[in-house]
């Protein structure tokens, strides 16, 4: 039944063009998620994994593209304080997160971001400076453009692969991409050491190409438009590990950006997006004012005073014009979410 009214209502929103849904589901703010920033001829150089990256001139359009619609660029800090605050608003806000610690961030990135005056946080995994991550979305995409199948057992089970055509390549990519993401830290290595072994050495240039090293990010702690927030140790899925583990992966990521950086850390962005509740137990968790999904959606003013999940959504270089506008007059979230405004 709710099913059948939410539909009925959906199209009651399409109809009336947004201009019913925008003052109940458009929202204070919208986040948006990027990982790298790379000139297109770099950008393409992968290609299952292109869209990881928003090319620097991609970028600066849709900046222009929201100065143009009457929005302001908030920093993590004040979308906390605005969401907590209830204050009305002039102006929607956009905030601009980027995960992981890509060195492309500051070298094509920042001088975007500075040429407007717009804050941006990064959000920091630990092995991207300590420069020992698998790359595992790389590797695989290498793996599927050098070979055309993969044996290997996994929890007891074989499992077998083959591919030929583009399509298929895609659907490798996609079941292998699902293994890794429920993988431990040990059976990703252990993934990396076996059916990956070929690609040991592609993913010791990464860690020393792709990531800032500690010494660049300490660099720019004191930059007024950066804010610098957690995202695990290893890059693991928090959805499918031991308690132990997800208290690990975020106890020792909050403690060493502290440390290394003399840093607070209030802001938290779950690896793929995957929470799990367990994470509702953790102190450091629970310390964080914010909480940043992978989950389509608008922002809304809360209640709650920490911990708050934050709907997050991807920006590329083919985001079309008129998802944007269902992301900003609250269709797009009403199809995602229903009624519920606030994610908790
Ligand atoms: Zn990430």
């Amino acid at each position: 039944m709710k099913k059948i009214i939410k539909k009925y209502i959906l199209g009651f929103f399409v109809k009336s063009k947004g201009i019913i849904s925008k003052p109940i589901y458009g929202g204070i703010a919208n986040v948006f998620m990027l990982h790298r920033i790379l000139p297109e001829e770099l950008k393409n150089e992968f290609s299952i994994n292109k869209d990881l990256a928003i090319t620097p001139e991609g970028l600066e359009e849709w900046i222009l593209y929201f100065k143009k619609s009457n929005k302001d660029f908030w920093s993590v800090d004040e979308l906390y304080d605005t969401i907590t605050s209830k204050k009305k608003l002039e102006k929607k806000g956009i905030v601009f997160t980027i995960d992981d610690g890509y060195l492309d961030n500051i070298i094509y990135g920042l001088p975007v971001f500075e040429k407007y005056n717009i804050p941006i946080c990064i959000f920091i995994t630990s092995c991207f400076p300590n420069k020992n991550a698998i790359y595992w979305w790389y590797l695989l995409e290498k793996y599927i453009e050098l070979k055309s199948e993969i044996n290997f057992r996994w929890r007891g089970k074989n499992i077998e692969l083959s591919w030929c055509t583009k399509e298929e390549k895609y659907d490798a990519f996609t079941i292998l991409r699902d293994y890794c993401r429920k993988m431990s830290k040990i059976e990703i290595n252990e993934f990396l050491t076996g059916p990956l072994k070929l690609l040991l050495g592609l993913n010791s240039f990464y860690n020393e190409k792709l990531p800032c090293s500690w010494e660049q990010l300490e660099q720019l702690v004191d930059h007024p438009l950066i804010t610098f927030a957690a995202h695990t140790e290893h890059h693991i899925s928090l959805g499918f590990q031991t308690e132990e583990t997800i208290r690990n992966e975020i106890v020792t990521n909050v403690k060493t950006l502290k440390s290394r950086l003399n840093i607070e850390v209030d802001f938290f962005a779950f690896p793929y997006g995957a929470y799990d509740d367990i994470c509702q137990n953790i102190e450091e968790v629970d310390k964080m004012k914010l909480l940043f999904l992978n989950h389509p959606g608008n922002v809304f003013s809360s209640k709650r005073k920490n911990n708050i999940f934050i709907p997050r959504m991807g920006l590329t270089d083919n985001t079309l014009i008129s998802r944007m506008n269902e992301i900003d007059n609250g269709i797009f979230h009403f199809s995602m979410n229903g009624f519920k405004r606030n994610l908790n």
